[in-house]
C-alpha cells in the first residue's frame, strides 16, 4: 500500500522548508520503510534546496535514523522495530565494478541520491529524511550499532562517511600528519576520526572561536588558515590535508603546506578550485576529490566509531526550527551539526 507521508519540503530554488505531504511507494520485495527519528541537516542540504536543485516540492534530509515499520517480503536483514540508518545514497546499478565492490557512491551509471533523483525503477523522484517515513532498499540500510546515541549516529552516515572514505584511502595513520580544513559538519569528524586512527592531527580553521572546541575533538594543533603568516608557518609538512570547506577558498597556501608528494583532498563542494598550478608542481603535490563510502566502506566506519566512541557533536532541534537551522548552517553558526528530532 503507499502510504501519505508528511514532509518538511523546499517548493522553490533557495526558498524555506514547508509541511507537505505525498505519497509514499509501495514496498518492493526488498524495501524497508522506516520511521524517521533523527535527520542531520548537511550543508549539502542548502546546495540542494539552492543551486543544485532539479524538482521542487524537494525534501532534503540524507543523515537519517529510524525504526523499520515495514519490510518487503524479500528482505533478510532487518525485521520490524529495528534501528537503522541510511545515508545519501539508496540505490546504484549493482553491476559496474565499483558496485560489485561495495563502492556504490562511486556506481559508473550515477548512483541514486536519497532525494531529488529518478528512482530506478520508475516510481518518481526520490524524497529525503526531512519526513515521518523513508523507504529505501535494504542494500542501502545500516544497522545503528548499539551503545551510541542515535541522534548523534545520524550525521556519520554522511558527514561521518565523507571523511572516514578518504582518511583510509590516503592512509592517515601513525607517523602522518593530517590538516583538518574547514571545523564543521564533515570537518569536526574528520578531527575526531583522524586523531582515532592515530595521525598527528592540525585543524585548519578561518574561526579563531573555535579553536579551544578543535582541541578537545581531538586536534594537535590549531591553525587559523586566514592568517597569511600562520599559513607561511605550515610549508611543507603535511601527508593529507583534507578540506571540506563548502565555498571557493584560497588553495594554494593549503597546497604549499603539503609535504613533498602529498595530497590535497577536497571533500568540500566549491564551485572551482582556486589553486596556482606551479604550487603543485614544486612539490609533486596532488589535489583530489572524494565523495561519501560504499556500503563495505560505511559498515567499516560505524565499527570504527563504535570501537572509539565517535558521534557527532550535534544541536537537537524540533521541526519548527528547520528554517533557523538552514539559516545558521548557511551563517556557519553551528556546533557541529544540526539533527532534527522528528519523535516529538
Ligand atoms: P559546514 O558544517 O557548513 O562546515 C563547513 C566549514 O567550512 C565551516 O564550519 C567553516 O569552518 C568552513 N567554511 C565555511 N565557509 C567558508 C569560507 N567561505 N572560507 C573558508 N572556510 C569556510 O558544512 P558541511 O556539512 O561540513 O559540508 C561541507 C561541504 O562538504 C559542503 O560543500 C557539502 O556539500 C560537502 N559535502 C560533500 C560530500 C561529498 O560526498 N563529497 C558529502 C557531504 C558534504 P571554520 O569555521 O572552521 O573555518
Amino acid at each position: 500500500m503507499t502510504k501519505t507521508v508528511t514532509a518538511y519540503a523546499a517548493f522553490e530554488r533557495g526558498g524555506p522548508v514547508r509541511p507537505w505531504s505525498y505519497e509514499q511507494r509501495d514496498a518492493r520485495p526488498h524495501d524497508v520503510r522506516f520511521e524517521v527519528m533523527y535527520c542531520g541537516v548537511c550543508h549539502t542540504d542548502l546546495h540542494s534546496i539552492g543551486p543544485w536543485g532539479r524538482s521542487y516540492p524537494l525534501v532534503p534530509g540524507h543523515e537519517m535514523v529510524g525504526r523499520v515499520i515495514e519490510t518487503g517480503p524479500a528482505v533478510t536483514g532487518f525485521g520490524e522495530g529495528d534501528l537503522v540508518a541510511v545515508g545519501p545514497v539508496v540505490d546504484s546499478c549493482r553491476e559496474c565494478p565499483p558496485c560489485q565492490a561495495g563502492l556504490e557512491t562511486m556506481c559508473l551509471t550515477v548512483a541514486t541520491s536519497a532525494y531529488d533523483a529518478e528512482d530506478r525503477h520508475g516510481d518518481g523522484i526520490t524524497r529525503g529524511g526531512f519526513a515521518e517515513t523513508v523507504i529505501c532498499d535494504e542494500r542501502f540500510v545500516y544497522a545503528v550499532p548499539g551503545g551510541l546515541d542515535p541522534a548523534a549516529v545520524a550525521p556519520l552516515l554522511c558527514a561521518g562517511s565523507t571523511v572516514y572514505a578518504p582518511l583510509k584511502q590516503w592512509d592517515a595513520g601513525p607517523g602522518k600528519t593530517v590538516g583538518i580544513v574547514g571545523i564543521g559538519g564533515l570537518g569536526h569528524l574528520g578531527v575526531k576520526m583522524a586523531r582515532a586512527l592515530g595521525s598527528h592531527v592540525v585543524a585548519f580553521t578561518t574561526s579563531a572561536a573555535k579553536a579551544d572546541d578543535a582541541l578537545a575533538l581531538g586536534a594537535h594543533e590549531v591553525v587559523i588558515s586566514s592568517d597569511p603568516e600562520q599559513m607561511a608557518d605550515q610549508s611543507n609538512r603535511f601527508d593529507l590535508l583534507l578540506d571540506t570547506v563548502p565555498a571557493v577558498h584560497p588553495m594554494t597556501p593549503l597546497v604549499q603546506a603539503l609535504a613533498t608528494g602529498g595530497t590535497l583532498c577536497s571533500v568540500g563542494m566549491p564551485d572551482t578550485f582556486d589553486v596556482a598550478p606551479f604550487a603543485l608542481v614544486l612539490g609533486r603535490k596532488s589535489i583530489a576529490g572524494a565523495g561519501a563510502g560504499g556500503t563495505a566502506e560505511n559498515r567499516e566506519m560505524l565499527e570504527f566509531c563504535v570501537r572509539h566512541g565517535i558521534t557527532a557533536d550535534i544541536e537537537l532541534i524540533g521541526r519548527k526550527d528547520i528554517n533557523t537551522a538552514l539559516d545558521r548552517l548557511a551563517a556557519n553558526d553551528v556546533k557541529y551539526r544540526f539533527v532534527i528530532d522528528l519523535t516529538a
